[in-house]
């Protein structure tokens, strides 16, 4: 698939929807209540060292209200940008699949048919929160609805995933990413450059890895110190170098030019609230840090995959 253009040179997830809808989409965050393996000791206690107290989905819908009330409330908010579009429900906070059979078939048939311009169901999860029974119901949605379950990798490297406490191994992510494609269910795999004891050729073999299992799309995200996080704690106690913006910029350009060309790009850096964020505070400026993205790629004259080898 090839959605480049000369100004976005890279497979946009909104050239992408539009592509397959034929108009805008937006996912709609609704919150299912779910807790996570690694912190309720199932696969670990604490959580991820960044993980916020929503964990890690500060924009999604108020737990306590139904899934029809909070539904509604972010589409009429997203409405006040778009006004005709079509929406994807997006379960985002903690471990979307981390609960019985039977609540997930529930609550997941529930948020497709909150609205009759849903045209999918996103679902963000974790490796070891996935078994045969949970394997079955995705792919029955799969065949009802268009379905991307979003996986979190982070790194390859064992020393950033013990750092991280993630709690769970590399054969454990790729054997889930070979299950969902065996069903035919597409994989969104989120990454995040940054971390200290990473250099830029360890962040390009994370991506390397992506590139020879067969994942439908990638969101890149910029590691972000947060308030109220373990990480947060360990920075302000004994900092450590970030990332600076050129630095950044830089890793993102060679990782796409590396990526597989039919990847989606779902995200090209983090996203949090203003009030939470520690470092780095360039981050704040989403639009800056896309645009010298955008520059970058054209200043070199490049595109997603022109350096891909599978
Ligand atoms: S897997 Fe997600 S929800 Fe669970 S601890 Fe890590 S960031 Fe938080």
């Amino acid at each position: 698939m090839n959605l480049m253009t000369k100004e976005k040179r890279y497979n946009t997830l909104n050239a992408f929807y539009r592509q397959k809808f034929g108009k805008k989409v937006f996912k709609v965050s609704l919150n299912g209540n779910f807790t996570c393996p690694n912190k309720d000791g199932k696969s670990g206690y604490g959580g991820c060292v960044y993980c916020t107290e929503s964990g890690s989905g500060d924009f999604a819908g108020n737990k306590n209200e139904s899934l029809k009330t909070q539904f509604n409330k972010v589409r009429a908010m997203m409405h006040e940008k778009w006004s005709d579009a079509l929406y994807i429900s997006y379960f985002q906070a903690n471990t979307n699949t981390y609960d019985t059979e039977e609540r997930l078939r529930d609550l997941f048939y529930e948020s497709i048919s909150l609205d009759k311009n849903i045209v999918g169901l996103s679902i963000a999860t974790r490796c070891d929160a996935l078994n045969n029974e949970i394997y079955d119901l995705l792919e029955e949605l799969n065949d009802k609805t268009y379905l991307q379950i979003e996986l979190g990798l982070q790194s390859i490297h064992d020393e950033t995933s013990n750092f991280i406490n993630r709690a769970h191994s590399l054969k454990c992510f790729d054997d889930a990413v070979k299950e969902l494609r065996k069903r035919n269910i597409d994989v969104v795999v989120h990454i995040i450059n940054g971390f200290h004891m990473e250099t830029k050729n360890d962040m390009m073999d994370t991506v390397r890895h992506l590139n020879k299992l067969d994942i439908q799309g990638i969101k890149i995200h910029l590691l972000h110190i947060m308030k109220k996080t373990k990480l947060g704690k360990i920075y302000l106690e004994n900092p450590f170098k970030m990332l600076t913006l050129d630095e950044y910029k830089d890793i993102v350009c060679d990782q796409l030019e590396i990526l597989d060309p039919n990847i989606i790009v779902h995200r090209l850096t983090g996203d949090s609230p203003r009030e939470l964020l520690i470092a780095p505070l360039w981050s704040l400026k989403k639009l800056v840090v896309m645009n010298e993205i955008d520059k970058e790629l054209r200043r070199r004259d490049c595109y997603q995959g022109n350096k891909f080898k599978k």
